[in-house]
């Protein structure tokens, strides 16, 4: 049986994150895979979970089935997050959201169902996208295109390339967009290009689907979510997936949620029910920790006011590492204006070097990141950023 099956390759960021394990380098620094590190280089743990966590130990509830759609105080949290509790389309009744196992999970329920739905549409993704996105596409059977978006000669967005590849699909045409902070580039568009981006996708009859994976990243959570409110206020359906991953340094409990903004609430029920037909074929219903831990924060004010706060150190120090990044470079020697490190935002910083700089980099260095020259800014530290400057300025050179 298994006689034909060729070995597959390895992913390039897990990959990337076993070849860190192996090296020895003391000196070695992982900026590949997005994950958030404190300025000790450690995985937070935050308060806001501890909290919440400890509140569940101290009157433990035993663990039935969860609905299959997840836990109900965990989906109209997310609604809330996402949309706004008092907003008309959760007050009416027009969202669908499902408790999902992590933004993956988010976006392989739309997928799937997408596929039921539409099944001779095409997808596109962003060029360069989060590398995943192609892959959960193409899995659940869809051609998968791109359309432009980075533009590396002047580092930014290629946005009359964006809008005229927009512009050109097919009517139906599902277009994966991220709704902030770029992963892989940590370029966004701006408000005013978002308005010309729903004009298309109105005037295309496009299916808009935003990943939100790092809300709260960019410039607040509010203002990270200005895409989506722009989408419901063109009176459009789209859909979001939610990470909360990166948000509740939550990684491992895989915590994420599908909302399907429909045009009123029998739509959303039909919705819904299809949704759960996927999950139930899939993986039946959702595990109970992560949700329960997130809703738990979401819905009581303190906690949320702390998560809050705690969300907002993570965005805060993200920044000044970035700055650091630019002063660290210009004092290393770099020559080349590094400045438009600041103007990207989120996770990540797309840093314009080569695939043969950032190999000399691993290999010379022990400093790891992407073979794009992505590099997760959310990994350097007090202690860490010179050594990252100067290794960077020596391949610069
Ligand atoms: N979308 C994007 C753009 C991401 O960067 C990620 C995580 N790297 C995800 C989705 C998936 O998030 P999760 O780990 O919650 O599945």
């Amino acid at each position: 049986l298994f006689s034909s099956v060729e070995m597959a390759p390895r992913d390039p960021i897990l990959g990337l994150n076993e070849q860190f394990a192996a090296d020895t380098n003391p000196s070695k620094v992982n900026l590949g895979v997005g994950v958030y590190f404190d300025d000790n280089g450690k995985l937070p743990l935050l308060q806001c979970v501890q909290a919440a966590e400890k509140a569940m130990m101290d009157k433990p509830t035993p663990r039935g089935y969860l609905p299959i759609d997840g836990i109900a105080a965990y989906d109209s949290a997310v609604k809330g997050l996402v949309f706004g509790a008092e907003s008309d389309v959760v007050k009416s009744g027009r969202v669908a959201t499902v408790q999902a196992v992590g933004g993956t999970g988010g976006l392989k329920i739309g997928a799937d169902f997408l596929k039921k739905l539409s099944p001779n549409a095409k997808v596109l993704i962003s060029d360069p996208s989060w590398e995943n996105h192609r892959a959960i596409f193409t899995n659940a059977g869809f051609e998968v295109g791109s359309y432009r978006y980075y533009d590396a000669a002047t580092r930014s967005v290629n946005f009359d390339g964006m809008l005229a590849d927009l512009n050109a699909a097919a009517p139906g045409t599902i277009v994966v967009l991220h709704a902030c902070c770029h992963n892989p580039t940590g370029y966004d568009i701006t408000a005013a290009q978002w308005d010309q981006v729903i004009a298309a996708v109105k005037a295309k009859n496009l299916t808009p689907f935003l990943d939100m994976a790092y809300q709260g990243f960019g410039h607040g959570i509010k203002e990270d979510g200005a895409a989506i409110d722009k989408f419901i206020a063109a009176g459009l359906t789209i859909f979001v997936s939610t990470s909360f991953s990166k948000s509740f340094s939550l990684y491992g409990e895989r915590v994420g949620a599908l909302s399907v903004v429909c045009a009123d609430k029998d739509e959303a029920a039909r919705v819904l029910s299809q949704l759960k037909i996927v999950i139930r074929t899939n993986y039946s219903n959702p595990p109970t920790h992560g949700g329960a831990v997130v809703a738990a924060v979401l819905n009581n004010p303190e906690l949320r006011a702390l998560w809050e706060k705690e969300l907002g150190e993570m965005r805060v120090r993200i920044k000044e590492m970035r700055q650091k990044l630019v002063d660290g470079l210009k004092a290393a020697g770099v020559k080349q204006d590094m400045s438009f490190i600041t103007t990207q935002i989120g996770m990540f910083s797309y840093s314009g070097l080569s695939k043969d700089q950032m190999v000399r980099l691993r290999n010379e260095f022990g400093v790891y990141g992407t073979d794009t020259g992505r590099m997760c800014v959310a990994a350097l530290n007090s202690k860490n950023i010179e050594y990252v400057c100067a290794s960077v300025a020596k391949v610069m050179a």
